[in-house]
């Protein structure tokens, strides 16, 4: 039985990476064959047109667990994962206002990127709701979902595919000058000149291998391309150098200029600028507030500012 499960669980598990990519739904499927368990409404609401909020209403949400898997259900393991099977998410409130930067903070572990992969809907939650503008995100159609949300996570999973689909994806009309202008202000505009297919340069495991802060770059050149009106960043800047830091860093506040986002951050200048910090500690939102207000509170907020949080050599 063991023996059994064990490959079971390594695909499974390179089939999150995959999917935490992109919040791509038919496409992932597509590769991999697999009928989704995120599945869209046959008649799916419309997102409305405007800024967006997005509001958490007592949210609740365990991974699948792995363990709980039968060979008749095998074709829709897509989220599985060795850790799964407890609930990570225990009653998880929370708006952001349209245009509102809200910070989520906590220790690792906490459940601060499961909270990010609900908005663009990678999982489905147990009980509770995420809506965007009041619709719930299971309402939606994929397109608008992928064209309202621009996530960008520390690992910048790309599709195995060229650069240019890869940026191109929520935006596939978007012309040359616009693709190479999204990756100028990424800092990407000389490596992808430099590569002999250009921005027709398959990337992934088997095609040119990016590195880590490149891979990330690109996602960022993505979301900069795409300006989705809800904003999603897991530790995005977490892999860049200090040469291209700031330029990135400068590029992403502007991705951000107006737009609702939802921000994992260790910067304290990217802390300090949220409308609401939100402290995540076990899956339950601890405490709540603006940085002034959690100093002055000297609880958990107040801990960490003063124990994990990096000083930013640059201002966000
Ligand atoms: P944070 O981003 O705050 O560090 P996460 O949201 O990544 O925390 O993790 C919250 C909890 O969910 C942890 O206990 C973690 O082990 C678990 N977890 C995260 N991703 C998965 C997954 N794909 N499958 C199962 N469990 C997971
Ligand atoms: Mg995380």
């Amino acid at each position: 039985l063991t023996r059994l499960y064990t490959p079971l669980t390594a695909l499974a598990n390179a089939r999150v990476d995959v999917m935490t990519a992109l919040v791509s739904f038919e496409r992932v499927f597509e590769v991999l064959d697999l009928k989704p368990m995120i599945e869209e409404k046959p008649q799916p609401r419309k997102l409305p047109d405007g800024p967006v909020s997005v509001e958490f209403e007592d949210v609740r949400f365990g991974y699948p667990a792995a363990d709980k898997v039968s060979l008749a259900s095998l074709e829709s393991v897509a989220t599985l994962d060795s850790r799964g099977g407890e609930e990570v998410l225990h009653g998880i409130s929370f708006r952001a206002e349209p245009g509102q930067l809200v910070a989520l903070v906590g220790s690792s572990g906490a459940g601060k990127s499961t909270i990010a992969s609900l908005v663009p809907r990678l999982y489905d939650v147990d009980a509770g709701a995420v809506r965007l503008s009041g619709e719930d995100v299971r309402d939606l159609g994929f397109d608008d979902l992928r064209r309202a949300v621009g996530v960008v996570t520390q690992d910048g999973h790309l599709f195995h595919d060229t650069i240019r689909a890869n940026l191109s994806y929520p935006r596939p009309d978007a012309g040359e000058d616009e693709l190479w202008d999204a990756l100028d202000r990424a800092r990407l505009k000389p490596l992808v000149r430099s590569l002999p297919d250009g921005l027709d340069t398959v990337v992934g495991e088997r095609g040119y291998r990016l590195s880590g802060g490149e891979r990330q770059r690109l996602t960022i050149a993505r979301l900069l391309l795409a300006r989705p009106r809800v904003v999603i960043l897991d530790e995005a800047t977490a892999h860049l150098d200090s040469e291209s830091e700031a330029a990135v860093q400068a590029a992403l506040g502007e991705a951000l200029r107006g737009r609702t986002a939802l921000v994992i951050a260790h910067r304290l200048s990217t802390i300090r600028a949220a409308d609401q910090i939100l402290v995540v500690e076990d899956g339950r939102v601890v405490e709540r507030g603006t940085h002034a207000e959690l100093i002055e509170a000297d609880g958990r907020y107040a801990e960490l500012h003063r124990t994990q949080f990096d000083e930013a050599p640059t201002a966000a």
